[in-house]
């Protein structure tokens, strides 16, 4: 058996075996040759690799196997740049606004009534308070949070 290093146009890398030179060029003039990640029949030789096996190592006259997986990430550029966004807005709201942590419900109500001097507020509220502040017209807003925040 003779292990060839393939290529397909689209520049996947596999290997295949062969029973001789001649084995692989009669398997790819009939087109029996594929790349197993897109399936592309215009398959060559990347590069002479020939090694030897025993015939039990090797089940098929042209086994293909799939070459290493891409790496992959886990966040995709839309979510990073969403992700990115919503940072930017956080940092921008805790650094021109006064954090008023857990009086902020106290504190917008009384914005809102005009009892002090408007200005932007952030703070902790629960979801009935900020439901309750929403209900009465006060213009609350959640800001996005991050699971490395903490707590
Ligand atoms: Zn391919």
């Amino acid at each position: 058996m003779i292990r060839y290093q393939l290529t397909c146009a689209a520049a996947h890398g596999f290997d295949g075996w062969f029973r001789s030179s001649a084995d692989f060029d009669g398997q790819a003039e009939r087109g029996l040759l594929s790349c197993p990640a897109c399936g592309s029949a215009e398959v060559r030789k990347a590069l002479m690799a020939p090694a030897l096996a025993t015939a039990s190592d090797v089940p098929g006259p042209a086994l293909a196997a799939p070459s290493p997986a891409e790496p992959v990430t886990l966040v995709s550029e839309k979510d990073r740049a969403l992700r990115a966004m919503l940072r930017e807005l956080r940092e921008h709201v805790t650094r021109t606004a006064e954090d008023v942590g857990d009086r902020f419900p106290e504190v917008a109500r009384q914005i809102h009534a005009e009892e002090i001097e408007p200005r932007s507020v952030y703070g902790r509220a629960t979801f009935e308070e900020a439901k309750a502040l929403a209900e009465e017209g006060v213009p609350v807003h959640p800001l996005p949070r991050f699971p490395d925040d903490g707590n």
